[in-house]
C-alpha cells in the first residue's frame, strides 16, 4: 500500500486551543465552527502553546494547530525600513494572524518563530478602537498581511472583510491586503474601495513550483487580478522577492509577458520591484533545520543585520526586472 509521508500526520487544525476568555467571542465562534471534528482545548495564554518550548517549525508545519487567542497590546508596528512605504508618511503594518498555509522557502517566518501553528487574534474589534485614534491624528497606510497570508484564510476567518468593513469608514485610512492566493472569491461580493488595495505577489511558474509550496499558480493569481480590476479594485503587483536563479532572465521575462498579456497594463495602480533579503539571526535559525533547499543556502550577503544577494546581483536583478516591466508600465509607478 502506498502511504505518503502526510498520513502519519493528524490534518491541519485538527486541535484547535482558544484561550478561555475568548471562547465566547463571535469571531471565535464563527471558526470554530468551521471546524465540528476539531479537539478544542481551552488554555489560559496563547503563548502557552506557542512558546512552547523544545519545538520544531518544520515537523509542526505538517500538522498545523489553530490558536484563537487575544491580541493585547502591540497592535500596529512601524513598517519596517526593509519594506516599501510607496511614499506614504505614517505607515504602520498589523498582524492578525501568526504563520501561514504556505510554505515559501524564502519566507521569514520559519526562521522568526520557533512554531508552525496558526495564531489568529481573533479581538479585531481592539485593533479597530487603537486604529481610530491614530486616525484622529493622522493618514495611515497599513498592510494588514503580514506575518500570514490573510486572503488565504478568508473561508475560515473573514478578517480581510472585516477590515474593508472598516476602511469604508475611514478614508484617511489605506489598507493593503497582499496575498499568493486565488481567493479573491472570498471578498468578491464586496464593493470596491478607493482606500483598499489588492496585492498579488507575482512570481514566475518555476518558483511557484519549487519555492512557493501550497500557493497558487501564477496563472490562477493572474485569473484572480484580471477579475478583481474588472469588478473595480485597485491592484497592485509585487515582483518581490526576486530570486536569483538559474536562468533567471528566461524566467521573469515570461513570467513579466505572461502577466501583462493576462491582465490590462493600464489598469495596475503599481508594481513594486524587490530581491530577495532576510534578518541574519532568521536565516542561522532555518539553517539549523533544513538542508533541502538551495535558496538557504546561498552565499548571501551580510548588510545591516540583513542576509541579501552581493550588490552587483541586487542591481542587476532590479535593473533587469524593472526594465521587463517598464515596457507595460510607467516608471513613476514601479517602486524599487
Ligand atoms: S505566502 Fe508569505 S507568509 Fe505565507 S509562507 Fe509565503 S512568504 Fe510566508
Amino acid at each position: 500500500m502506498n502511504k505518503s509521508a502526510n498520513n502519519f500526520y493528524t490534518p491541519r487544525f485538527s486541535h484547535i486551543y482558544v484561550e478561555k476568555n475568548m471562547k465566547n467571542h463571535p469571531m471565535a465562534q464563527k471558526i470554530l465552527k468551521r471546524f465540528p471534528n476539531a479537539r478544542v482545548i481551552e488554555i489560559d495564554q496563547y503563548q502557552e502553546v506557542f512558546h512552547r518550548p523544545k519545538q520544531n517549525f518544520f515537523v509542526q508545519k505538517n500538522s498545523q494547530k489553530l490558536i484563537l487567542a487575544e491580541k493585547k497590546d502591540h497592535y500596529f508596528y512601524p513598517g519596517a525600513e526593509v519594506c516599501h512605504d510607496f511614499g506614504n508618511p505614517h505607515f504602520y503594518y498589523s498582524t492578525n494572524i501568526l504563520n501561514c498555509i504556505y510554505h515559501c522557502d524564502y519566507c521569514y517566518l520559519q526562521g522568526m518563530f520557533s512554531s508552525a501553528n496558526v495564531v489568529m487574534f481573533v479581538n479585531l474589534e481592539d485593533y479597530f478602537a487603537k486604529l481610530d485614534q491614530m486616525l484622529e491624528k493622522h493618514s495611515v497606510y497599513l498592510p494588514i498581511s503580514y506575518d500570514t497570508d490573510l486572503l488565504a484564510f478568508e473561508n475560515v476567518a473573514p478578517f480581510t472583510a472585516e477590515w474593508i468593513h472598516y476602511a469604508k469608514k475611514h478614508a484617511n485610512l489605506t489598507i493593503e491586503i497582499r496575498t499568493k492566493s486565488a481567493n479573491y472569491r472570498a471578498i468578491r461580493h464586496l464593493e470596491p474601495l478607493n482606500n483598499v488595495i489588492l496585492g498579488w505577489t507575482i512570481s514566475p511558474d518555476f518558483i511557484v513550483k519549487h519555492y512557493e509550496r501550497g500557493a497558487s499558480s501564477l496563472e490562477a493569481r493572474l485569473a484572480n487580478i484580471r477579475q478583481a480590476i474588472h469588478d473595480g479594485w485597485k491592484v497592485r503587483l509585487s515582483f518581490d522577492p526576486l530570486l536569483h536563479i538559474d536562468d533567471w532572465q528566461e524566467h521573469y521575462q515570461e513570467c513579466v509577458e505572461q502577466t501583462f498579456t493576462t491582465i490590462p497594463a493600464e489598469k495596475i495602480l503599481d508594481a513594486s520591484v524587490g530581491v530577495f533579503r532576510m534578518p541574519k539571526d532568521y536565516l542561522k535559525n532555518i539553517r539549523k533545520y533544513r538542508n533541502d533547499s538551495d535558496l538557504i543556502y546561498y552565499p548571501y550577503e551580510h548588510m545591516d543585520g540583513v542576509y541579501t544577494y552581493p550588490k552587483a546581483i541586487r542591481d542587476q536583478l532590479v535593473q533587469e526586472v524593472t526594465q521587463m516591466i517598464e515596457k507595460y508600465i510607467p516608471k513613476e509607478k514601479i517602486y524599487t
